[in-house]
């Protein structure tokens, strides 16, 4: 039996979960799989909220990425620069190709400093940090234990689409939590500023984060993105994006800044055969798989699909490709079975978590409804974010034991 050559570009929590779920899900069948990534280090990313917040060791948010690569697997360790999906190859920096016969597209997101003026030059000093860097996260829980009476922290949202939306806001609730312990919130100016028109895209949430905001006296600045970050002066620039301001530019001063950057797909994908004129690989939203190219899949930050893009997500995608995958082989009809759920652990205050999960169209869809009401805060669900949910990365979502999950989510 020839072996079915599956070629995965991307070694983050998409591509690693998604090999060894084709591993362990894929009987009778002969897999050769392959990773793509230069990256030595994984990191998991949601926990750098908590480690900004300083209640969590960075040490546990990476591991080797050799170590993580399910046995079997090979890891080419090297960055895909083209794909010809008519030829059904990939081309790497160093001008090697691979062929495949099945290719899953998942090289995340990058962060794009760039688009905010001086803000590359302004990190890591001067109170500027963002919990989106590794670089930088641990920068954040240095400057916020800074903080003093009388001192001005901002914390900012990129446009959409970005990773983890709730992440912006959580960080501003840890802070003024944090104040609010030292006894010094209301000496504080804390404000958070967005260029989106509410604090969630569900409204739902949404309502119940404005209470939370509202209870810390956190200033709200809807419409407002920032464009500019002086760090040496400590001021941040920000254009109003809409509304009867529209245009207006605001400066604010700081002590901190959080910034959260703007983000996009890496250069390879603008202006490829598979992605759209955003650069996002276009697949269907519920099976996952490419619109043109059938054996094609993408899933995690870099697709199209209009989901929260949340590592929450990707359990649920997951699947739902290695499904799929498993069909086209089999000359079967592919699925639909991704109905678009995301989750996303908002820290309310530390020892307090807001789990907002919902699918497609803002259905809320909570995984435990009888231990929890969704819009309340509770400690059960920072226990969760804190130990829970770290634990099923590592030892459930990245060995492939996507069958675990379907006993927990909330769809
Ligand atoms: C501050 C923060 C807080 C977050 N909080 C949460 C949370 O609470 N809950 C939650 O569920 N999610 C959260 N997330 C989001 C979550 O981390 C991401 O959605 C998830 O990691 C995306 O997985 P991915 O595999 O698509 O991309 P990634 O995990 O980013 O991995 C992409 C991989 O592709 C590789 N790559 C890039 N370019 C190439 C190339 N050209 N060739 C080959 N490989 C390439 C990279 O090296 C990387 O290893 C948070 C993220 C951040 C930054």
């Amino acid at each position: 039996m020839e072996a079915n050559n599956i070629l995965i570009i991307g070694g983050g929590a998409a591509g690693i979960s998604v090999a060894a779920s084709l591993q362990r899900h894929s009987s009778g069948k002969k897999l050769s799989i392959t990773i793509v990534d230069p990256a030595d280090t994984h990191y998991y990313q949601p926990a750098f909220t908590i480690v900004g917040g300083g209640v969590y060791s960075f040490d546990k948010t990476h591991r080797p990425m050799k170590s993580l690569i399910p046995n079997g697997v090979t890891l080419v360790s090297k960055a895909a620069t083209k794909i010809d999906p008519d030829n059904n190859q990939v081309t790497l920096d160093d001008g090697e190709t691979l062929d495949y016969d099945y290719l899953v597209v998942c090289p995340g997101l990058v962060l794009d400093w760039d688009a905010i003026e001086g803000a590359k030059e302004a990190l890591g000093k001067n109170g500027v940090c963002s919990n989106y860097s590794p670089d930088y996260v641990r920068y954040t829980w240095e400057t916020l234990q800074t903080l003093q009476s009388g001192s001005k922290a901002v914390f900012t949202q990129a446009p959409m689409p970005f990773k983890c939306p709730g992440a912006p806001q959580k960080i501003a609730y840890l802070t003024a939590d944090y104040l609010r312990g030292k006894g010094i919130l209301e000496q504080c100016d804390v404000t958070f500023a967005n260029p989106g028109p509410g604090m969630f895209g569900v409204a739902y949430f949404a309502k119940q984060l404005d209470k939370v905001i509202e209870g810390y006296g956190i200033h709200k600045k809807m419409l407002h993105k920032l464009i500019k970050v002086d760090g040496d002066n400590k001021k941040a620039t920000f254009e109003v994006v809409d509304g009867d301001d529209k245009g207006k530019v605001v400066e604010m001063e700081f002590d901190m800044l959080h910034i959260t950057p703007h983000q996009k797909t890496p250069d390879f994908l603008h202006g490829s055969p598979i992605t759209n004129e955003g650069g996002w690989v276009e697949v269907d939203q519920e099976s996952m798989q490419h619109i043109k190219y059938p054996n094609i899949f993408s899933l995690g930050d870099a697709c199209s699909t209009p989901n929260s893009k949340t590592a929450a997500a990707i359990r649920k995608q997951v699947p739902t490709v290695v499904a799929n995958i498993n069909h086209v082989i089999d000359g079967q009809e592919i699925e639909k079975s991704y109905y678009g759920y995301g989750s996303c652990p908002l820290t309310t205050a530390r020892g307090k978590v807001l789990m907002a999960e919902f699918i497609y169209g803002g259905k809320v869809t909570p995984t435990l409804p009888f231990f929890t009401t969704p819009y309340k805060s509770t400690w059960l669900m920072w226990i969760s974010k804190t130990i829970g949910l770290p634990l099923l990365y590592w030892s459930y979502m990245l060995k492939g034991h996507h069958k675990f999950f379907e006993h927990f989510d909330g769809l």
